[in-house]
């Protein structure tokens, strides 16, 4: 049964109020990206519609649509950082540099929003700092509290910023990994941060960017959960509304690209944040300008996927998919292929065998069913994992087996050569 999923559409910017917002790319009625079905279950499948605007006075890309928080983030299998062992990597490095630039300081106290199991807090609180975990999520934020990290399960807001300074006192640092861009009033997070820092305190966040993801054209990771689409030019303004400045961005691998930013109350920018903003600007960032070429793109590539995958099952092939990750359900919708043009999808999560995708109904199989299947072709929805998973499935390559990868650009892989 498909059900519009209770939303809301916003007229005006979510970050400088101003409207109306001009539309880039209006996906239809999407499926919810994260929300797997169970074959012949009866809970609902939700849908809803999925456009992509922009702020022509701000230039923030983001949502026009958003979804009910308590559909959109139900989950039926727990997200745990720690699953992650390069995930683990880059917030330990990351955190070790933050602790050796409290080395003098006494009574650090570190504040972290969606702090999901701890990890990232973890270092900070062997180092002798006090720290503070919060996320909404039950089940990673049990762990957390196992692990001896307190952690308050709610979502972070100004009004919770205020009960945390009259509880705990101002914060040294604030940590915010890939939460903003999830954020409905963003203002009112932001307000949170300032209410929350120490006059000489700093707020660390990472954000996925919005050029690399224009670079990418990784068009899939557009889903209702991703509600802002990050650019500094956009950030700068959005952080001086509320008394803070950013001071530094620096470009990270995580999410296929994102900027590692630091806030604080007073400060001049750095040289790499000039520069970086430089960039944006002359590529005209958050114009239409920058968006055009991305939206033929996207175009483009769905057009040539879909013709290769009918082209393949023209000639008799047996096609799959693989990677039943969120943004597979975005490719897989935008693709629209004939029902019956794949026949399930493999993934490596154990708890994703036997459910199915939402929107196409594709049914996960495990990975390593994938060379004793009768499978002829694989289409690769996890794409930025391709690498990986190449290497993988080099018996299902050898065996004559051969992946499409649509994204950045459609490629066929076949028989590695020797
Ligand atoms: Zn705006």
């Amino acid at each position: 049964m498909i059900t519009t999923a209770p939303h809301r559409s916003i007229t005006a910017c979510r970050s400088c109020g101003a409207g109306p917002l001009e539309t880039l790319m209006a996906f239809g009625q999407s499926p919810l990206a994260d929300r797997l079905t169970v074959p012949g279950g009866s809970d609902p499948e939700y849908r809803a519609p999925l456009t992509l605007c922009h702020c022509p006075a701000c230039s923030l890309c983001q949502l026009r649509e958003t979804v009910e928080p308590d559909i959109l983030f139900h989950s039926a299998y727990p997200y745990f950082s720690s699953v992650s062992p390069a995930l683990v990597a880059h917030f330990t490095d990351s955190a070790q540099c933050l602790i050796d630039s409290f080395s003098q300081a006494s009574d650090v106290f570190v504040v972290e929003a969606a702090s999901n199991d701890g990890t990232m807090l973890a270092p900070f609180q062997a180092a002798g700092h006090r720290v503070l975990g919060i996320d909404p999520a039950a089940a990673p934020v049990a762990e957390a509290r196992r692990k001896g990290i307190p952690t308050d399960q709610v979502f972070f807001t100004a009004g919770h910023a205020r009960h945390i300074r009259d509880r705990h006192g101002p914060a040294d640092l604030f940590i915010a990994n890939n939460v903003l861009a999830h954020v409905a009033d963003v203002n009112d997070f932001v307000a949170g941060i300032a209410i929350l820092l120490k006059d000489q305190g700093c707020a660390v966040i990472e954000v996925p960017s919005l050029m690399a993801l224009v670079d990418d054209c990784a068009f899939d990771t557009i889903y209702h959960q991703h509600l802002l689409y990050l650019s500094l030019t956009a950030l700068a303004p959005l952080f001086s509304r509320h008394g803070l400045v950013l001071t530094d961005a620096e470009k990270v691998w995580v999410h296929g690209g994102s900027f590692r930013l630091r806030i604080a109350r007073h400060g001049a920018p750095s040289a790499r944040l000039l520069d970086l903003m430089a960039e944006e600007a002359r590529r005209d960032m958050g114009t239409r300008a920058f968006f055009d070429p991305f939206l033929q793109r996207i175009r483009t590539l769905c057009d040539e996927t879909r013709a290769a995958v009918t082209d393949l099952a023209n000639q008799g092939m047996r096609i799959a998919a693989y990677g039943a990750a969120a943004k597979g359900t975005t490719l897989l919708h935008m693709l629209d292929l004939p029902a019956g043009a794949l026949r399930h999808v493999y993934d490596k999560s154990p708890w994703k065998a036997g459910k199915a995708m939402p929107g196409s109904g594709l049914v996960i199989r495990p990975a390593s069913e994938l060379s004793r299947d009768d499978v002829d072709a694989v289409l690769l929805l996890a794409w930025n994992f391709a690498d990986e998973i190449l290497s993988e499935n080099r018996r299902f390559l050898e065996a004559g087996g051969q992946f499409l990868i649509p994204v950045p650009k459609l490629r066929h892989v076949r028989r590695p050569t020797p």
